[in-house]
């Protein structure tokens, strides 16, 4: 079977490594330069940051046995340091169950992780599909290229649009994304405490989640510095996603050094990353958007929860589902 996968981030790498190793000829097509989707790692001046997903907690899943037992494990790490809580004033030890998750990283980034599931597959980098056609004999064409199934991991509304040009009647039921802001800080003093990440109470506070990323993987800074990641939650992220880098940059600042103090005020680098579709607020089901003898599939966290792990989940029933058609 030749299959064209639409998307590499885990979803469609996951799947497209499944269909691989069981022997079908499989092409991914990847609007971006790199894989990876929303695990995002950056690196610059010294510093390095997961701008997307922060970590890996596969919590049981079949992901979980992927980076444990199938990918190289030399590079991956166990997140030791705590989770703790703040209001927006302070910093307390509230967190109890985020703190006792099993996260993972990689050395180099949680973007590694989708670099090590893409080795040896045939990824289109740079390829934005904007439109497919099925033939008469039932292939699907896709950029010149023929295959006897596809598998679409875009976000939702991304995929909506890509059926909508091809003429594919398919309905989503309330698949809406949120966005978010995700401001990436690098400041030339150390951060003294032990914990790698402050949640904040609520979605309504305007810093969700402030990742201490040399905390979370030793080495992600020059000695004496630290390399953090806030991402701006839901509502704020709505309000200023195309309001002015400065304004999001001095907000985000006087949030976060009002809780750590004043030498995380004046950052020696910054850069604020948006995400359009950054979780799905509202998802809809695997089996309400895929017949059982489908062999144009949709996949990717909007069919599940906003979380790599459930993202993979949806990449590898896609792939299961083609396999039991074959
Ligand atoms: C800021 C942020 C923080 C997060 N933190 C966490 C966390 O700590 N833990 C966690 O588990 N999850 C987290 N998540 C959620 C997690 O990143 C996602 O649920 C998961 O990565 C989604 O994977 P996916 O394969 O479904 O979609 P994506 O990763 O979005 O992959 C889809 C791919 O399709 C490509 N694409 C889109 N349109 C086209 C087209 N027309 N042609 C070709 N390619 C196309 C995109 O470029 C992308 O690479 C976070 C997300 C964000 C944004």
């Amino acid at each position: 079977m030749r299959v064209g996968v639409v998307g590499a981030g885990l979803a469609g790498i996951g799947a497209a490594r499944i269909l691989s190793q069981a022997g079908h000829e499989v092409r991914v097509f990847e609007s971006q330069s790199e894989v990876g989707g929303r695990i995002q790692t950056v690196s610059h001046s010294g510093y390095l940051f997961d701008a997307g997903a922060t970590s890996i907690a596969p919590m049981g899943q079949s992901l979980e046995s992927v980076l444990l037992h199938e990918l190289p494990t030399e590079e991956l790490i166990r997140i030791e340091a705590p989770v703790v809580a703040h209001d927006g004033v302070r910093v307390f030890n509230g967190n109890v169950t985020a703190s006792h998750i099993v996260r993972y990283t990689y050395q180099r980034g949680t973007q590694h992780a989708v670099t090590l599931m893409a080795t040896g597959l045939d990824v289109r980098l740079n390829h934005k599909v904007e439109c497919f056609d099925e033939t008469s004999s039932g292939a699907y064409t896709l950029d010149g290229d023929e295959f006897d199934a596809l598998v679409l991991t875009a976000p939702v509304p991304e995929v909506e649009r890509l059926l909508a040009r091809s003429r594919e009647g398919r309905r989503f039921t309330n698949a809406r994304f949120r966005s978010c802001l995700s401001v990436l800080l690098g400041f030339d003093s150390p951060f003294e405490a032990r914990y790698h990440a402050l949640v904040g109470p609520d979605q309504a506070h305007p810093l969700s989640w402030l990742s201490i990323e040399s905390i979370k993987c030793p080495g992600r800074a020059p000695v004496g510095h630290t390399a953090m990641v806030a991402q701006m939650g839901a509502e704020y992220s709505r309000r200023r996603f195309d309001a002015d880098d400065n304004l999001v940059l001095a907000e985000t600042l006087s949030d976060v050094s009002r809780l750590l103090g004043k030498e995380f005020a004046q950052p020696r680098f910054s850069q604020v990353v948006r995400f359009k579709y950054s979780h799905p607020e509202t998802t809809t089901s695997f089996e309400a958007v895929n017949s059982p003898m489908s062999r144009l599939v949709v996949a990717g966290d909007g069919l599940i929860g906003g979380r790599t792990e459930l993202a993979y989940e949806t990449g590898r029933r896609a792939a299961r589902l083609l396999l039991e058609n074959a």
